[in-house]
């Protein structure tokens, strides 16, 4: 593109706030696991208005693993998935030995299909792990309600849903396990990191000593500033603690959410107004309500949808997948297929949607949309 820069389809929003932040621990010289990660963890609570154990990791990958290892789920267990997730939902599951059932997902909302989920139940079956596509929560409920029936554990893949509200209350504070991600693009940023809200504390604690290599006590000790030199183990530990430069940046962006939230509503009534003009584009049923929206999905006819992403990326407009479905891969690969899904992922496009963003942006992505179509509308008018 001639001198203009191309819109990019996500990336995080950086303010002087955490530049300073990350200033502040610099000259601290503390950059490891200390006194930030506290901090952040303290005000993720306040922030979901709950007194729950909160464990920070250095991502929602790591989160989603240490969930499951404190629920003891291992070799032999399975674990009910939606296939249209990040392949880190899949991953976590693996990386404890067991298995994820790729399940189905609902026609409007893109989560877990609870008909098809039942299907899939096992005597194995040892909990279900909802994902909430583009952090549409409305649900919640039934997902719960599903797990009591069956008398599963819910560890929430909550990565896209930070800050997403019911009733007009942020959630967090009620449910079982609950793992959001703060990656670089997801809705508040820690860099990288992720967090864990637990239900039970003896829980959390093992996820406490898990993500310092299994060393028994060694997080409270660095919230102090100390290090354990002589200590015991007594599990399967790993490296996954968060460095007080990543909890820094998460304190910084944590005061900025409000505003991240009113920018994006902005944005997405935007698209909405401009889209459903367009013939072609459908947008899909999700609770716009109560949804803090990570990523702006629309349905196209399925033959039209590489076309179009190319289209775009011509006129400088990036665009996305989210995702490809994780059965299809081999090293997740069923022998059934999961056809809502499928269909799914042959029409979904996701449109830059990041803070920075202007309503401008959206007009001139809306104008190519509309051009995309006009034409592709005025040749199938032609026989
Ligand atoms: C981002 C994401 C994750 C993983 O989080 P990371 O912090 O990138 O490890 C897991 N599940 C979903 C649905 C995600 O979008």
């Amino acid at each position: 593109m001639e001198g203009e820069g191309i819109i990019k389809l996500s990336k995080s929003s950086v303010s002087r706030y955490e530049i300073e932040a990350v200033t502040d621990v610099m000259q601290k010289e503390y950059l490891g696991m200390g006194l930030q990660v506290k901090e952040f963890e303290d005000a993720i609570g306040t922030y979901l208005r709950t007194q729950k154990p909160i464990v920070c990791v250095n991502s929602g990958t790591a989160a989603l693993h240490l969930a499951l290892q404190s629920l003891d789920i291992k070799c032999g267990d399975e674990v009910l998935v939606p296939t249209i997730t990040y392949v880190a939902s899949f991953q976590a599951i693996t990386a404890v030995g067991a298995t994820p059932i790729a399940c189905d997902v609902d026609e409007e909302s893109f989560v877990i299909d609870l008909h098809d989920a039942k299907r899939r139940v096992s005597p194995n079956t040892k909990a279900i792990m909802p994902v909430w596509y583009a952090g549409d929560i409305s649900r919640r409920e039934k997902v719960y309600l599903f797990a009591k029936s069956m008398g599963i554990r819910v560890i929430e893949d909550a990565a896209h849903a930070f800050g997403s509200e019911i009733n007009g209350e942020v959630f967090g504070s009620e449910g079982d396990i609950i793992c959001f991600s703060f990656d670089g693009i997801k809705n508040i940023t820690c860099g990288e990191g992720g967090a864990i809200i637990f239900s039970k504390e003896f829980e959390a604690e093992a996820a406490r000593n898990a993500r310092l290599l299994g060393v028994d006590g060694d997080s409270k000790k660095r919230e102090k500033g100390l290090r354990s030199w002589s200590f015991s183990v007594n599990m399967q530990g790993w490296r996954y603690h968060m460095s007080n430069i990543n909890a820094s940046i998460g304190i910084a962006q944590l005061k900025r959410i409000d505003e991240f939230k009113i920018k994006k509503k902005l944005l997405l009534n935007a698209y909405i107004n401009e889209l459903k003009k367009i013939p072609g584009c459908e947008i899909p049923k999700f609770d716009f309500e109560g949804v803090f929206m990570h990523i702006f999905v629309i349905l196209v006819s399925e033959n039209l949808r590489d076309q179009l992403r190319k289209f775009l990326l011509s006129r400088g407009i990036e665009s996305g997948i989210h995702y490809p479905p994780n059965h299809k891969l081999s090293f997740f690969k069923t022998n059934y297929i999961l056809p809502n899904a499928e269909r799914f992922a042959k029409k979904c496009i996701s449109l830059p949607y990041h803070v920075d963003l202007s309503e401008r942006d959206i007009k001139k992505i809306s104008k190519e949309l509309r051009n995309f179509f006009n034409e592709r509308n005025d040749e199938s008018q032609t026989y």
